[in-house]
């Protein structure tokens, strides 16, 4: 999200899409590189295309259960092959679906093969972590606000899972076992500035998405391994203008409404217009497609 509506800045608009656009391939390409180093890194062909299932009976197990078998999809680990993540059994949602009762514009990041949107699994509790290296005193509460108007607005369920000192990263590997466990990794929200992560260059105040990942039985997608970056220095310095908490809490809503899966409109009555303007609350667009974005199936 960015700061101005000058026409540099809207100059610089390009560049952030094209930082965001870069930032979902990132997360969804097979690191080849990485893992010939044969580090601890989890790199996975997160968004389904040939070559994600292997070609025979190797990218299937059988569940133990006779001649039941699972089907599972496989990603790859420091070069061996692990099973895609499978989630604890729920029971149903994690909260109430939000029924829809504005609409306005708004667009998904990543949508399926009917057009529908890709979200979270909304029967799991969506776990966020925080590494608070170079975030201002002063803005120590606003991920967790802006993570329950996000929550309330979704019917998502994101849940605080602690301080971590992962530091940001354009190519965050999707599991981490060491840190994380076997499961994707949490949503990570880190803070940095234009010139430790260039991507912040400018009047970028933010950055935000997710990757799209298979089920467990490589049928559907979900959303999985969320990251946000704030520009501390940016975001304090805003921190100084009339309504400032306002304003900044409007940019940590806007990039967590992108790890939920919200895409920017040109809609300037919408916060995911992608200049923040005069409106600091979510816009009957966004609270619409974030609406939806909660409705999407659970994981089996
Ligand atoms: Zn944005």
């Amino acid at each position: 999200m960015r700061t101005s509506t000058s026409r540099a800045a809207r100059r610089e608009l390009a560049r952030s899409r094209r930082v965001l656009r870069r930032m979902e391939r990132d997360a969804a390409r097979r690191d080849r590189a990485s893992l010939a180093r044969r580090t601890s890194a989890v790199l996975v062909a997160a968004v389904l295309g040939a070559g994600w299932w292997a070609g025979d009976r190797s990218g299937w197990e059988t569940s133990g259960l006779g001649d039941l078998w699972s089907p599972r999809a496989y990603v790859e680990v420091g070069g061996d092959a692990v099973a895609v993540p499978q989630p604890e059994p729920a029971d149903g949602r994690v909260l109430p679906k939000v029924p829809v009762t504005t609409t306005g514009s708004y667009a998904f990041l990543h949508v399926d093969e009917a057009g529908g949107p890709v979200g979270y699994d909304p029967c799991r509790p969506v776990a966020y972590v925080t590494n608070p290296s170079g975030r201002p005193s002063a803005l120590d509460g606003v991920v967790h606000e802006a993570a329950q108007i996000v929550s309330e607005a979704s019917g998502v369920s994101l849940v605080h899972q602690g301080d971590v000192d992962e530091p940001p990263m354009m190519d965050r590997p999707l599991i981490q076992p060491e840190r994380y466990g076997e499961d994707w990794v949490p949503v990570l929200v880190a803070w940095s500035d234009e010139e430790a992560f260039p991507e912040l260059e400018g009047q970028v105040a933010g950055i935000g998405g997710s990757a799209a990942v298979p089920g467990p039985t490589g049928e559907g997608r979900w959303l999985a391994a969320g990251r946000i970056v704030l520009d501390g220095p940016d975001l304090a310095a805003m921190l100084e203008r009339p309504d400032g908490a306002g304003q900044v809490r409007a940019i940590v809503v806007h990039e967590l409404a992108h790890v939920l899966g919200l895409d920017h409109v040109d809609d300037t009555g919408e916060l995911m217009h992608p200049l923040t303007r005069d409106r600091t609350d979510l816009g009957p667009g966004d609270r619409q497609g974030l609406a939806l974005l909660g409705q999407v199936a659970c994981r089996p």
